[in-house]
């Protein structure tokens, strides 16, 4: 989550009045960096995954759980250890001092052996992270989130709420619970400084049969809606884990595309991947954590929420994306921008910054900057690009994009940034294995996924209902091939199940794919191991297999200690959280998994290396594939 910069961090007030500084500079960084990248070209599509994890204590005599707060201690002994690996690991801070993140080493290719590597990467890191734990007592999750975060002595070593405290001043979220490098205590408190007040997010209650109605927790509390769970830190979303994917493109158009492409499926991906609908003891009527995020960093002061004016945010700083990066027709939402840093970048007359760049980038910085460390204002804007940084990684966005870092060889790169956190490493690689053969299955058809960015943003908030997968239909475009990148569109709702399984009239994502893989003439193990990933994916929806947030749903209404009254009680997620452990470690999950985990190793064929465009002046979508063909293996 961001550059961790080591150095004395700046308050409020000492950010606010170096605020119009570093957008200044981190608009010059950002030009000179599209300035110099202006040649950068890959032959290779490279890819990697981001996990986000959480540590779990169990105290069995109890029957309870806790999450533990160990990360700095496990990076320590990380650290130690990792040169002795056979494969080295990567893993580092997060939010939570409960949290940790690996990446794979070093990025996949591609290379349809990869897809095998996926899930032995996944097992490898998570097996060296265990190797550190007592193994009868602590745990290491893929959860999205605690379903009792926040609720009384959620952690350990155990640690009071400080309300009164200068961090986040929760009356549930201990301030020991936030990881201690600078940059987290110092985001949450300057976002709660910049807003004027604590961050308060109301998730709505699902009201089971003797769940009291009206739902009023905190009569008191003018913040805390009724039949809503209230909080009150940024700790409750950003405490939660999710999966991200980046892609890193051969050439900046390349980049364009996917990030336009890929942005239209953000939602359907979520809503298939949903996994949150627990939050601070209580059952909710929701099945993803984006808007718990988003409410939890949420920075803007109520005049602002009131009359955003003309250059002000409509949203929070963790939202969805507000322009196409190469289709104006489809960029209808009519976004904020800073007018100033539009004109100077367009001044600089620049290649690759185009309106719609200029207009993305001018986006960003209505924000202001909040975390800024005191030994990094003065920089070199040839060399540096902190200030440009510092607003880019703290616009948490459902795409991002990401232009090379200077210095380095990194190419240019999108950020996928919606899948929630599966309970096993199967499920994990499967989302993974996904998107990455939709990208490629997009670029070798040349498929036209766009449609107005308005409609995307009313399917991410379709995504998150309860059960959406299932019960919500989503806006979608029908003729996804035949078509040049602006043309009209046929827009219709249809069902998750529609969109990746398809019906008479579409041919269905997964069919794209299927009908990819099979000109690749895979050999028969490595086909079985895709096919098994497609297959969970095809399967959650059509309902065959239950997402994570349905089955979560239903370990609690099926629990013996339920009382239909929303509570999610201490020893419930203790005997939930002791069965993801096990289903985790190789326990089946028919209703979750069916028998799709029985999947074998190795095998290698090359992905079919279709780019969206070679020459930076092509259109890049035109037909190719066989939507009638019923030639699916
Ligand atoms: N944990 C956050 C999420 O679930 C993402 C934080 C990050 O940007 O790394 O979306
Ligand atoms: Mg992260």
């Amino acid at each position: 989550m961001g550059i961790l910069v080591r150095g004395e961090p700046l308050s409020w007030e000492e950010t606010k009045e170096l605020s119009d500084y570093i957008k200044d500079h981190g608009v010059k960084q950002f030009i000179h960096l599209m300035k110099t990248m202006k040649q950068r070209k890959y032959e290779e599509l490279k890819w990697g995954d981001e996990i986000e994890y959480l540590l779990f204590k169990f105290d069995h005599e109890k029957k309870r759980v806790y999450l533990h707060c160990k990360t700095q201690e496990y990076l320590e002994r990380l650290a130690k250890h990792n040169c002795k690996f056979e494969m080295p690991v990567t893993f580092v801070e997060e939010y939570g001092s409960f949290q940790i993140e690996s990446t794979p080493n070093k990025p996949f290719l591609e290379d349809f052996e990869e897809l095998n590597n996926v899930i032995r990467d996944m097992r490898h890191r998570r097996k060296e992270l265990m190797l550190l734990m007592d193994s009868e007592t602590e745990t290491v999750l893929t959860l999205t989130n605690f379903p009792r975060l926040g609720c009384p002595d959620f952690c350990w070593p155990p640690a009071q709420p400080s309300p009164h405290g200068n961090v986040s001043q929760s009356m549930f979220f201990p301030d020991e619970c936030i990881n201690p490098h600078p940059r987290f205590p110092n985001l949450t408190r300057n976002i709660r400084q910049r807003r004027g007040k604590k961050v308060e997010i109301n998730v709505p209650i699902f009201k089971d049969e003797n769940t009291p109605s009206p739902f009023i927790e905190f009569p008191d509390i003018p913040a805390a809606k009724p039949d809503h769970v209230y909080m009150d830190a940024m700790g409750f979303g950003m405490g939660c884990c999710c999966i991200q994917m980046t892609f890193q493109a051969c050439n900046l158009c390349e980049a364009k595309v996917l990030y336009d492409q890929l942005a239209v499926v953000t939602p359907i991906v979520m809503a298939l991947s949903a996994a949150a609908p627990i939050y601070r003891g209580y059952l909710c009527d929701v099945d993803c954590r984006w808007n718990v995020i988003s409410a939890s960093v949420d920075d803007r002061t109520d005049d602002e929420i009131a009359d955003p004016g003309k250059n002000k945010a409509r949203s929070s700083r963790y939202s969805t994306i507000n322009s196409f990066l190469r289709s104006e027709k489809f960029s209808d939402v009519n976004p904020p921008y800073n007018e100033e840093v539009y004109k100077t970048l367009i001044e600089a007359n620049v290649e690759n910054i185009d309106p719609l760049m200029a207009r993305h980038i001018a986006h960003l910085f209505i924000r202001d900057p909040i975390s800024a460390f005191s030994n990094r204002i003065e920089l070199d804007d040839e060399n540096d690009t902190d200030h440009f940084e510092s607003l880019q990684s703290t616009n948490w966005q459902n795409m991002r994009f990401k232009p090379p870092p200077p210095g380095s060889d990194i190419g240019w790169r999108v950020e996928f940034r919606t899948i929630e956190a599966q309970i096993t490493d199967f499920e994990n690689a499967a989302f993974v294995s996904f998107c990455i053969l939709l990208s490629r299955a997009m670029a070798s058809f040349k498929c036209n996924f766009y449609m107005p960015l308005s409609l995307v943003q009313i399917n991410m908030e379709r995504a998150q209902k309860r059960n959406a997968v299932l019960d919500e239909k989503f806006y979608f475009r029908k003729n996804i091939q035949c078509c040049k990148c602006e043309c009209e569109p046929e827009i219709v709702e249809m069902t998750i199940d529609e969109i990746i399984n398809g019906n008479g009239d579409f041919p269905g994502i997964c069919k794209v794919i299927r009908a990819y893989v099979n000109n690749m003439d895979l050999e028969f193990v490595t086909a079985t191991r895709i096919c098994s990933y497609i297959s969970l994916i095809q399967k959650r929806a059509s309902g065959e297999l239950k997402t994570t947030a349905a089955w979560l749903r239903e370990f609690v209404h099926n629990h013996p200690l339920y009382k239909q009254d929303s509570v999610v009680s201490e020893e419930m997620t203790y005997d939930m959280l002791m069965e993801c452990n096990a289903i985790t470690n190789g326990k089946e999950c028919p209703d979750l998994i069916g028998t799709l985990r029985q999947t074998s190793d190795h095998n290698n064929k090359h992905f079919r290396r279709d780019s969206y465009k070679t020459n930076d002046n092509d259109d890049p979508i035109s037909p190719v594939f066989d939507a009638n063909s019923d030639h699916v293996w």
